[in-house]
């Protein structure tokens, strides 16, 4: 039976990811400060601890493993990382978390190491125009990410890449845009905008109003948890290494993003534009290399998957 280890599998995206192992017939371990806030983990075993000290990685991460997949870090939707306040606090722990994880990943001999990284980690310049994002991997040069939380991200997808060099870790590396589906953050502070806008129209009045934070031209794409669990499994699989994207090229506008959701919820809601933290202009992925390289495409348009999610953040709403 193969072994996994996955790191950060009390969060969303983790969670979900044991489930997928588990599915296909992997021994799973996983490994979080927090257990799944949602559903029960399905984790063989599960540590509780903190990443950022080595001792924990040492013992999360044992002899004999064939994939470690590094998902755990210090993160948030635009209300958390955009404001300039949790800057200290996400570099030096994800920093921490994957310093300590390159190397143990080495010193236990490791089969390969996924890492997470993120559309974070694309220029500033290039997604100033709404309509016109660039976010080609090879457009990540010269650095300029919006973001502290770009930066570590950017730092870590090199120090993979060094261990790969110098010490033969055999390293797959995403960088995943906007990924959304239930059981994910949508009221802690943590949710990003796909989840936000969800509870915002579940929360409101059948003739309500929501507000959405800057003037709503701005685009972004957004990803389907299913879909993006097939391609992590296939880069795990082949042997191109990335850093890839992985996400969708359906690009919409939050305003209209939010004009679906409200007609998926049948209510009659308006929109009011008010200032907050919104990061670039435009956003979205270029799929050209994964679809090339692993023949992925996502499954999920955007309005079956935000039906599947609203419908479960209207219940949290419900039950609260
Ligand atoms: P999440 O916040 O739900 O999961 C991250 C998990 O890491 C959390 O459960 C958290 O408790 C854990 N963690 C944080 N610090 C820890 C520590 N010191 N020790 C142990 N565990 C710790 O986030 P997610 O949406 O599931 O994202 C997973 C990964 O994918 C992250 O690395 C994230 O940066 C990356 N990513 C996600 C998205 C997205 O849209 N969800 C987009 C780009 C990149």
């Amino acid at each position: 039976m193969k072994k996994a280890i996955v790191l950060g599998a009390g969060g969303f995206i983790g969670s979900h990811l044991v489930k997928r192992l588990k599915s296909e017939g992997y021994h799973v371990v996983g490994a979080d400060l927090k257990h799944p806030e949602y559903s029960p983990t399905q984790a063989d075993e599960f540590l509780t601890g903190d990443l950022r000290e080595a001792q924990f990685v040492e013992r999360a991460i044992s002899f004999q493993v064939d994939e470690v997949y590094q998902l755990a870090a210090d993160m948030g939707g635009a209300g958390y990382i955009f404001t300039g306040q949790n800057d200290a606090h996400v570099m030096h722990n994800s920093a921490l978390i994957n310093l300590h994880v390159a190397n143990e990943c080495v010193v236990k001999n490791v089969g390969k190491v996924f890492y997470s990284s993120s559309a974070c980690v694309y220029p500033e310049r290039n997604q100033m125009d709404p309509d016109n994002p660039k976010c080609e991997e090879n457009s990540v040069y010269p650095a300029e990410p919006d973001s502290e939380y770009g930066w570590e991200k950017l730092f870590s997808e090199r120090l993979y890449l060094s261990f790969s060099r110098n010490h033969g870790l055999s390293v797959r590396i995403a960088r995943f845009h906007n990924i959304y589906g239930p059981e994910g953050a949508w009221n802690n502070g943590k949710e990003k905008a796909p989840a936000a806008i969800c509870r915002k129209v579940a929360e409101a009045a059948d003739d309500g109003t929501v507000e959405v934070w800057g003037d709503g031209k701005q685009t972004r794409s957004f990803l389907y948890i299913d879909d993006c669990l097939d391609a992590v499994r296939l880069l795990m699989k082949g042997s191109f290494v990335g850093p890839v994207n992985i996400g969708s090229e359906e690009m919409i506008s939050i305003n209209e993003f939010t004009h679906l959701v409200a007609r998926i919820s049948g209510k009659k809601i308006a929109v009011k534009n008010i200032s907050g933290p919104t990061g670039v202009r435009g956003r979205c992925s270029d799929n050209r290399i994964i679809e090339a390289e692993l023949g992925w495409k996502p499954k999920f348009d955007l309005e079956r998957g935000i039906k599947e999610t609203f419908q479960w953040i209207s219940k949290q709403v419900e039950g609260k």
